[in-house]
């Protein structure tokens, strides 16, 4: 029986990652620092009482190496993070520590103390944060716009230093946006489902979101996980895109969340003024608020996942309605349960 650790694992791509190592047989290992907080993932997906919960905080390199010690895993996955983009703005120093250096320490505990391990780094599309229409691909420059996205792009390259140098079996997965129910509600994906189907049932008046023009290669992540899985049964560690090719702005990600909650949105007015509107009744459901708004944004971001698909056999399926359509589902069933 194999054995994975994941740090992390209460996090959306962790316990996702989680469920489908468990369908495989794996013996699974999730670190956290959160106590018993955030174990709702795992609940939902009916798996809490099969992940061994360990704990493990990343700003301690003798956890990870005494973790490492006791586990003894084949496979490392990397989630944990700080990892809003917005918060790093407001604590870039703590990003840094848990995003760059952490994964340092993640690095020197696995070359110390179980070096034939494999290990996932979770990258990310931040890396780019340039604007711009072409896709990003595996040579594409990086330019950050973020603290966030700063932090990353250094655990990207300290991931692909140990594996050069130490010839440690580690893989990054350059993940563009990827949302499913279990996203958490700061982000704006999550965040409009759940005042979508809030609304609907009378519990909430409108949302208030940032910029609406913004505009995101949007995956389900349900599917990312199996390609990140598959990064780590390759022969040879590799760093990959996973995206969809495809992206859409939050206007009309909030438009597709309404609808399927059954209303139709208009929009009237420009900039901090515009207003998602309810074309049967003229309330209004959306507004934008200057608190969303980021000092630095990055205005687009799609992916080419060409490789993925040549060397993992790896394409996304859900369509973008069809992805937002279900996380408006399950945010009025769980009103529903309550
Ligand atoms: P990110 O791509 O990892 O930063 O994911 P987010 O879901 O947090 O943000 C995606 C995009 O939506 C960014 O360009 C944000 O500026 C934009 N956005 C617009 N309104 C909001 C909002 O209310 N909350 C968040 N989190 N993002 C918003």
């Amino acid at each position: 029986m194999k054995k994975a650790l994941i740090t992390g694992n209460r996090g959306q791509d962790g316990a996702y990652l989680s469920q489908l190592l468990l369908s495989k047989g794996y013996e699974v290992y999730g670190a956290d620092r959160a106590g018993d907080s955030g174990l709702w993932r795992l609940r939902e997906l009916g798996i809490e009482s099969r992940v061994k919960e360990t704990y493990l905080d990343i700003l301690e390199l003798t956890n990870i190496m005494d973790l490492l010690e006791k586990v003894r895993p084949d496979e490392i996955y990397n989630f944990a993070a700080q990892s809003f983009v917005k918060m790093s703005f407001e604590q870039p120093i703590l990003t840094a520590e848990i995003n760059a250096v952490g994964v340092t320490r993640m690095l020197e505990a696995i070359r110390k103390v179980r070096p034939a391990a494999r290990f996932y780094q979770a990258s990310t599309a931040e890396l780019f944060g340039s604007t711009g229409s072409a896709q990003r691909n595996e040579t594409t420059a990086f330019h950050p716009k973020s603290p966030y996205g700063v932090s990353k792009l250094y655990a990207h390259w300290i991931t692909v230093n140990y594996r050069e140098a130490y010839g440690l079996h580690a893989s990054c997965g350059i993940m563009f946006n990827h949302e499913s129910p279990l996203r958490g509600g700061e982000f704006v994906t999550r965040k409009i489902t759940m005042a979508a189907a809030r609304i609907k049932k009378g519990l909430q008046d409108k949302v208030h979101v940032g910029n609406l023009a913004a505009r995101r290669d949007w995956g389900y992540a349900r599917e990312y996980v199996e390609a990140i899985w598959r990064m780590l049964q390759q022969p040879k560690a590799d760093d990959y895109i996973l995206a969809t090719g495809r992206s859409h702005t939050v206007r009309e990600f909030a438009a597709a969340a309404f609808s399927a909650a059954g209303f139709k949105l208009e929009w009237k007015g420009r900039g901090l003024a515009e207003k998602g509107v309810d074309a049967r009744t003229g309330r209004v459901l959306v507004e934008v608020s200057k608190e969303f708004y980021r000092p630095a944004e990055v205005d687009l971001l799609v992916g080419d996942a060409a490789k993925a698909r040549a060397k993992l056999g790896w394409t996304p399926v859900t369509k973008f309605k069809d992805l937002v359509a279900l996380m408006v589902e399950a945010d009025m069933k769980r009103l529903e349960i309550q």
